[in-house]
């Protein structure tokens, strides 16, 4: 985590000191003269006008000390949008370079940024202040390690309150990291079970998280066939994880269930080269689910959640299941195989399943389930259903507060209808036509949501990028999507 410190007079030992600066060139009173001055010769000397995102660069000498100075434009007021504010901030963490990262400084200043939007632009920098390094040897490892800031002080009067809003940023972004980290492994490396032991680990630092952990045999005692099915092609066997925050609590808790497919060579519909190689993320979803848990944890949430991660992963064996073979779910309802690579909504279906016993008062699902929401929506937008029209609300709400974005898909009873199986009561693939394939991937959840308010987000868009869509993610991998959502969400909208 990024640790902050608070400097009111003075620099302290900043050696880069960055400086948000408006078009119109104020800079704050506060701004030390020697720093005015370079400030008030670039916007008049050189062609930094401060429009957003522009950076520029100078130095100054004071009490016999060079600082560098980061001069970061914002634009126009009048212009500042949230995303924007925090692409300006993640811009200027890439604008940082190579400096070193050991004392760097940001002033802030209400008198040129109000304390929203330097809370926007420093989750920004926050966000884009992560490398995975972790698979990397030698001189190049060090020098992914050295683009870290690990430590920032923030130079000026800071209120309490910003004070205390900074720490649930860090909070956050720490957690959104953690997903990035977990859902850029390898799946060789992050197994169901490493991924349970993951989730122990985060129980075990902090007293108000409980873990129940389901192996192969309870699984079986409880009936979670269709999980089970899936699991039948790896040597590796599932897990469902349960974490609960404030167990104790006797009110209806909120309900987050995360796809854990931790590979998914899609099983006999087996996927072509070129599809399969980022498969190792088809566990963003859990990996989001946990992250949120642990975010909520940490931040000391007071109501009862529970995060339930279905994890395995979906290979081909002697004994795996076919496309043709019928499973009885947990719930009851037979499902016929349609095709083994739509494996995500049968784990879930389990899960959704499994999660009606705590008598939840929501239940959202987060899972990179199906390609066709990307080929409508993309990279960088979520598709969310529900039979809620209120619940589709409060997620949008949370998505435009929080950054993590979402759009509204159908799921209607024509849906529902096309996953009927002929000779079993469901089918999960439904009718060969292709045609709105996450409706439909959607439509073969709500049969096992038990009629509560239940919302399905299919993040197969936004769970990694292959190249700068959002200027806060790393350029080229894992984005982390879901964890800001969902804590949005939980923690003010719900
Ligand atoms: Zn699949």
């Amino acid at each position: 985590m990024i640790t902050l410190n608070f400097v009111k007079a003075g620099l302290g030992d900043v050696d880069v000191l960055v400086v948000p600066v408006l078009p119109d060139g104020k800079a704050g009173v506060q701004l030390p003269a020697a720093i005015s001055e370079r400030l008030a010769f670039q916007l008049k000397q050189s062609d930094f006008s401060a429009k957003a995102d522009e950076l520029t660069t100078d130095f100054v000498t004071i009490d016999g000390r060079t600082i560098k100075l980061v001069f970061v434009g914002c634009g126009e007021k009048s212009e500042f949008t949230d995303d924007g504010l925090r692409a300006t901030g993640a811009r200027t963490y890439v604008g940082l370079g190579t400096v070193d990262k050991k004392s760097i400084g940001y002033f802030y200043d209400e008198k040129i940024l109000s304390a929203n939007s330097q809370l926007l632009l420093l989750e920004g920098l926050f966000l884009r202040n992560y490398f995975d390094s972790r698979y990397k040897t030698g001189d190049e490892a060090k020098k992914l390690q050295g683009k870290i800031i690990a430590q920032l002080t923030l130079v000026g009067n800071v209120p309490a309150d910003v004070k205390k809003e900074l720490q649930r940023l860090q909070v956050i972004t720490d957690n959104v990291h953690l997903a990035r980290t977990l859902t850029g492994m390898p799946a060789g490396e992050l197994k169901p079970e490493d991924l349970a032991n993951t989730a122990k680990s985060i129980v075990k630092e902090n007293s108000n998280l409980e873990i129940k952990v389901l192996h192969k045999a309870d699984l079986e005692k409880e009936g979670m066939n269709l999980l089970l099915a899936v699991n039948r092609g790896s040597a590796y066997e599932p897990r469902l994880i349960v974490m609960t925050l404030n167990a104790a609590k006797k009110e209806p808790p909120v309900v987050l269930v995360g796809k854990g497919i931790t590979f998914d060579s899609g099983g006999y519909n087996l996927k072509p080269s070129g599809g399969m190689e980022v498969m190792h993320t088809d566990m963003a979803g859990a990996a989001a689910v946990i992250g949120a848990i642990k975010t909520l944890a940490e931040l000391g949430f007071k109501r009862k959640v529970i995060g339930i991660v279905p994890a395995t992963e979906n290979l081909v064996s002697g004994d795996a299941y076919k496309p043709s073979d019928i499973i009885t779910s947990h719930a009851g309802l037979t499902v016929e195989i349609g095709n083994t690579d739509a494996e995500g909504r049968l784990v879930l279906a389990d899960a959704l399943s499994y999660a009606q016993r705590f008598s939840p008062s929501v239940i959202i699902d987060l899972a990179t389930l199906t390609g066709a929401c990307m080929v409508a929506l993309g990279e960088r937008y979520a598709g969310i259903f529900s039979d809620q029209k209120d619940l589709i609300k409060q997620i949008q709400k949370a998505a435009d507060i929080s950054g993590d974005k979402v759009w509204p898909l159908p799921l209607d009873q024509a849906f529902k209808d096309k996953m009927k199986g002929k000779i079993s009561d469901l089918n999960n693939l439904g009718p060969l036509d292709r045609l709105a394939g996450a409706s439909t991937g959607a439509a073969f959840l709500s049969y096992f949501a038990g009629g509560r308010r239940w919302a399905h987000i299919d993040i197969a868009g936004p769970s990694h990028q292959s190249k700068e869509l959002e200027a806060w993610n790393p350029p080229s991998g894992m984005t982390g999507y879901g964890v800001r959502l969902l804590v949005e969400l939980v923690t003010e909208q719900l």
